[in-house]
């Protein structure tokens, strides 16, 4: 069980920016955070990173500052205002890398107050960042007397950074070297155990999610989530990789499930039956550090985007088309797209088409009403094709996880398989994004109608 702070890699230089640009005098930030709980483990998604200017302190030293009470209240308002939680956090310009005594006797004054002020109806936190940027953190909860160490610090960039906090004094699982040697090589130790203590998500277990869950299975990843609804079809055989006569009728999502840990047995994974527009979906999500969104539909790309950026979770979006007939091909391809928040969503890589998620929409409706039977057009799809695009989709993953292919990884790849080539695309996104600047790292909770504020 560990409870985290999640934060973007641009807001995590704000951070540091607001906190270690003098040397010798504590400084103060405002960070705002939606928040969730789930099976006792807590994640604050930081929205919004505030400077604490001079003219709010009444003293601002080498071992000391104190806001003053009006800001303080400002802050409160608009905590309480906005449904997220407020985490103050300082520096210490030396070397004390946790909280001190003095912050101790501070907060257990001030935090109560802080929950007071907000109906006690949301956690706050408080974090402190040595000379060094090693940083401490803790949340108080309404109710409780003594506040909940955070274990870990998630940056959201590229690469992906799990730092631990200094109270957080779990060891890291131990990979076996034997077994993954040839590509320890590769990744390096250290990379090899990135991979193992990432959790992640597949949505859709079918052509390209089976081939990727087997793909991450072999790479040494431990923590899986697979999403699925349907049942395995006589006519799925030709391309569900590690699927077969025996597991017709059976769920997809168990299909994959027990072949991931026929592969490493090590593997934990859950299983979650339900179509992508259930209300606990994004609860299940929260847990997961990347979305692997494999079902090729427009609507899952609108539910899933706003899941990533309510939640901090990059997506890598797999999508994959053959337009044939009677023996002949007329386009075939795939493409690959790798969404992280606080640099691009599926909606400004323009990933999502408004007119397709429309007609998406009206085949659904008029599916439960009873109108169309069979949603789903069996279009053409070959093994082949889809573990190209899988393989692709898995790359992305080792990139953005270990580094180690210095993130030249694109963040469109388009694959055209009748002329063989594997394109990359640079981003084209403007300047700001409405989907982007009012959802990010607001949870379930909150106004979407706010704009975020740049450090700079
Ligand atoms: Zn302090
Ligand atoms: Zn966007």
């Amino acid at each position: 069980m560990s409870n985290i702070f999640r934060i973007t890699q641009n807001d995590y230089s704000c951070l540091i920016e607001a906190l270690l640009s003098m040397k010798n005098v504590e400084q103060g930030a405002a960070l705002f955070a939606g928040h969730v709980q789930r099976e006792g483990k807590n994640i604050f998604m930081i929205r919004e990173v505030l400077p604490i200017p001079q003219n709010d302190m009444v003293y601002q030293h080498s071992t000391g500052r104190r806001l003053k009470a009006s800001a303080f209240m400002k802050l409160a308002e608009k905590a309480y205002n906005q449904g997220l939680s407020l985490i103050m956090a300082h520096s210490h310009p030396g070397t004390l890398n946790t909280f001190s005594t003095t912050d101790d006797n501070n907060e257990s004054e001030m935090m109560p107050r802080l929950l007071m002020l907000t109906d006690n109806s949301i956690p706050h936190g408080t974090l402190v960042m040595d000379s060094k940027g090693r940083m401490d953190a803790r949340f108080w909860s309404p109710g409780k007397a003594s506040p909940t160490p955070i274990d870990w610090i998630n940056i959201i960039g590229r690469p992906m950074k799990n730092i631990p906090t200094t109270s957080n004094h779990s060891r890291k699982s131990n990979v076996d070297i034997f077994l993954y040697d040839r590509q320890v090589k590769m990744f390096g130790h250290d990379g090899q155990k990135l991979l193992a203590e990432t959790p992640v998500t597949i949505i859709g277990a079918g052509g390209t999610g089976s081939v990727i869950g087997n793909q991450l299975a072999y790479l040494g990843v431990t923590n899986f989530t697979i999403m699925d609804e349907d049942l395995v079809e006589h006519s799925n055989l030709n391309r569900l990789l590690g699927a077969s006569p025996k597991d017709i009728s059976k769920y997809k999502a168990d299909v994959l499930a027990d072949t991931i840990c026929r592969i490493n047995p090590e593997a934990k994974v859950k299983v979650f039956k339900e179509n992508l527009r259930a209300d606990n979906v994004p609860f299940e999500l929260t847990e997961s550090q990347v979305l692997f969104l494999c079902t090729d539909s427009m609507i899952s790309r609108a539910i899933l985007n706003d899941i990533s950026l309510r939640y901090l979770i990059p997506i890598i979006d797999i999508g994959v088309g053959i337009n044939a007939k009677d023996g002949e091909v007329f386009s075939a391809g795939g493409k690959i797209y790798l969404a992280i928040p606080g640099i691009a969503c599926l909606q400004c890589l323009k990933r999502i088409s408004a007119d397709a998620l429309l007609q998406e929409q009206m085949l659904l409706d008029k599916r439960y009403k009873g109108y169309v039977h069979g949603y789903e057009i069996k279009r053409p799809s070959v093994i082949s094709l889809n573990s190209l695009i899988a393989s692709q989709a898995v790359t992305t993953f080792i990139d953005l996880i270990t580094g180690c292919l210095g993130h030249q990884i694109s963040y469109v790849k388009c694959y055209d398989m009748l002329e063989g080539d594997l394109l990359t695309m640079d981003i084209i996104k403007e300047s700001s994004c409405r989907y982007c600047d009012s959802l990010k790292g607001m949870g379930s909770e909150g106004s979407t109608s706010m704009k975020t504020s740049s450090c700079r």
